[in-house]
């Protein structure tokens, strides 16, 4: 008790203005991912989809960003997250697209903010005909397909009545269909044998929308995986997610780095509690842990509340006094505990659980495997507490947007 005190007291005031728990968002890795990007999608344009808070990175940071490197187009699940880009000035000169959309969701405001919409029902159609009647100008729809992932979209019974029903709308003005969209389900499969069958499913659609009279400007079907893999998913539009973030949307096949792209967050902490304990000390709840000989146990102030796994338990890797390390013993809600062996430690030093690993620090995908699952769901999940810090050449919006830009969010429902 008495050390771990003293301990306190020597870091009080040596680290006073650095957060306890920080992501820090490189932006300029940001836009040079979307450079690569646009450069693997040839002539097609490229559509950032920075949905979930911008995949956790923060929505309006990373959509600057990603048009910085050249993005046209920015791509958001609901009509809110499409609604706070708008809100942040990002002008119509960018199109923005949300797709995943509901009954009850505010389409009016999101016609009225030039958001293009998606339809893979005949109830959306009509949810769009009647939201471009109150907001007085038209809306611009894309019709989606169900190609085979067997989640959104028309199946190819539907689709003619939804073309249908779309070609009614378009004659009352208020709708233009000016895209044709599906979802790839396995282009980050090696192989991928569903996406030759949904290429084909997707160019029948198109097909099919053209003998009914629509005349689509954009077709697009490609996510992170197929924009680097699959050449022939490109269309006229790429929709990468993962990869803009600059996480391999491939882990099994190649990692970042082999795709050129560059991991954008840095999830770091400090160590709240630093103290030495004998041989056969139980760690964390259950005691899943047991200290195999005297040791420094070091805690870390990131728990599950922030994103942490607790099936990374035992395993989820962190880079803490010069070197690898594990979690060790139970992820708890607020914070975890790392066996720092001998190595000198001190409360306010940094440990570093993900990051591009410029420094020897584990990958977010590192995280995954030992969580069994995605890098994705790692970033993404990190929490409101952890206080995200941008850094990088790409100008950082300044105080003041950022809370203009929260501020909006709110209003938005977010
Ligand atoms: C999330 C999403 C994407 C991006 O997928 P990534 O695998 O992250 O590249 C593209 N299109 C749709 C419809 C999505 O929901």
């Amino acid at each position: 008790m008495g050390s771990s005190y003293e301990v306190s007291n020597r870091a009080d005031g040596a680290h006073e203005d650095a957060p306890l728990a920080q992501a820090r968002i490189d932006l300029a890795a940001i836009s040079a991912n979307v450079a690569r990007l646009r450069e693997a999608a040839g002539s097609a344009e490229t559509m950032a989809v920075v949905k979930a808070d911008g995949y956790g990175h923060g929505i309006v940071p990373s959509a600057r960003a990603a048009l910085a490197g050249g993005a046209t187009w920015l791509g958001a699940a609901r009509i809110h997250e499409a609604l706070t880009l708008r809100a942040s000035g990002i002008t119509n000169r960018i199109r923005i697209m949300a797709w995943l959309l509901a009954p009850g969701d505010d389409w009016a405001a999101a016609v009225a903010a030039d958001i293009e919409l998606s339809a893979g029902a005949i109830w959306a159609v009509e949810a769009a005909e009647k939201a471009a009647r109150a907001a007085g100008r038209p809306c611009l729809l894309h019709l989606k397909a169900d190609t085979g992932m067997g989640r959104g979209g028309a199946t190819s019974a539907e689709w003619p009545a939804l073309l249908e029903a779309a070609a009614r709308a378009e004659a009352t003005r208020h709708i233009r269909v000016v895209g044709i969209w599906s979802h790839l389900a396995d282009a980050d499969a090696p192989g991928h044998p569903v996406a030759d069958t949904q290429v084909e499913n997707f160019r029948a659609a198109v097909a099919m929308a053209r003998k009914a009279g629509l005349r689509p400007e954009v077709l697009h079907l490609a996510n992170s995986a197929a924009t680097l893999k699959l050449p022939r998913t490109h269309f006229d539009l790429v929709r990468p997610g993962i990869a803009v973030f600059g996480l391999s949307p491939v882990p099994e096949t190649a990692d970042a780095a082999a795709l050129g792209l560059r991991p954008a967050m840095t999830l770091s902490a400090r160590l709240i509690s630093v103290k030495r304990v004998p041989a056969g000390q139980g760690v964390s709840y259950g005691h899943r842990y047991r200290t195999p000989r005297r040791t420094t146990l070091g805690v870390v102030p990131l728990g599950y509340a922030d994103g942490i796994p607790r099936h990374a338990s035992d395993t989820g890797p962190v880079l803490a006094a010069g070197e690898r390390r594990t979690v060790a013993g139970t992820v708890c809600m607020d914070q975890f505990v790392v066996d720092l062996g001998d190595a000198p430690a001190e409360v306010g030093d940094e440990v570093v659980l993900f990051g591009p690993g410029d420094h020897g620090e584990p990958g977010a995908e590192d995280w995954a495997r030992a969580a069994g699952t995605i890098g994705y769901e790692i970033v993404t999940r990190v929490g409101d507490r952890v206080p995200r810090v941008y850094t990088g050449s790409c100008a950082p919006p300044s105080r003041r947007s950022r809370s203009r830009a929260r501020s909006a969010a709110r209003s938005t429902g977010r």
